[in-house]
């Protein structure tokens, strides 16, 4: 915002710079929610696993508000590589493109890095990662050393359930507002509530695509979680109810931890 003067006022650039220096390390830094103090030596490492559309993301920005502890999520986290053009960005950038696993040789850098920084050392979320055994077993190491105590969660929903959610899914383009024709369905068939511009489905929300996407999980991901359930150190909480059920189911489990 520029004063009277033309010049840009210290408050405002201090809060655009730290809102800049937060987006460049993908990290979402909330407010200390009331209450929260109590909660956080509890919180540690949170790993949120679950298939596509389970809503990962969803909780972890809840885990985040509650705990006050930043979402590390792993498509971000390349994102942002790709976007500054670095040189592990530029090569996880085909991979990306060709709905790939990215090689842990480049993922566990980029991961390992930001974990390092200050802001994870109380705790964090994270979110897409480990998506196979050998990076649950990566993740083991890493955080050996760290002393925080690590609570791993799957948000468990039924395959047709998550098909649904995927494939129904439309989006405003005018102002991202999202809908879902089996669930959440506009009132008028195919524009939007708010300004009537035709809904449009994402690309990576086409059938094929989820189709592709659901299998990854299925061969890659499916044994990471059995790895942890194996060593009784998973915790199952039903996906398949609305968001704030999930986040109470969660923090219930977190606290009988
Ligand atoms: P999606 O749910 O569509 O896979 P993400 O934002 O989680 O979206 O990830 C985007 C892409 O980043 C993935 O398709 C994959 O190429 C890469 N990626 C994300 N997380 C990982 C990971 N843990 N290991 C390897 N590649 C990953």
């Amino acid at each position: 915002m520029k004063t009277e003067s033309g010049k840009v006022s210290r408050r405002r650039f201090l809060k655009e710079s730290t809102a800049a220096v937060a987006a460049a390390f993908t990290i979402r830094r909330p407010g200390l929610a009331r209450g929260a103090e109590k909660e956080l030596s509890r919180a540690g490492v949170v790993v949120l696993l679950g298939p596509p559309g389970a809503g990962k993301s969803e909780q972890s920005r809840r885990l985040a508000e509650r705990h006050s502890i930043p979402v590390i999520s792993s498509g971000d986290l390349l994102r942002d590589h790709v976007r500054r053009g670095t040189p592990l960005g530029l090569q996880a950038d085909s991979y990306m493109k060709a709905g790939q696993l990215v090689p842990d040789s480049l993922m566990n850098p980029i991961l390992e890095d930001q974990l390092s920084q200050p802001d994870c050392a109380r705790g964090f979320i994270l979110d897409g990662y480990p998506r196979t055994l050998a990076q649950a077993q990566s993740l083991d190491a890493l955080l050996k050393n760290k002393g925080l105590p690590t609570h791993v969660i799957l948000l468990d929903v039924p395959t047709e359930r998550l098909f649904k959610l995927l494939t129904g899914r439309r989006v405003c383009p005018r102002c991202n507002r999202s809908y879902n024709i089996y669930f959440q369905p506009p009132k008028k068939e195919g524009v939007c509530d708010l300004d009537s511009t035709p809904l449009v489905q994402r690309p990576d929300d086409k059938e094929e695509v989820i189709r592709r996407r659901l299998e990854t999980y299925q061969k890659e991901t499916l044994p990471a979680v059995e790895y942890y359930e194996r060593q009784g150190r998973l915790m199952r909480v039903n996906g398949d109810q609305p968001p704030e059920k999930v986040a109470a189911e969660i923090e219930s489990k977190l606290t009988a931890q």
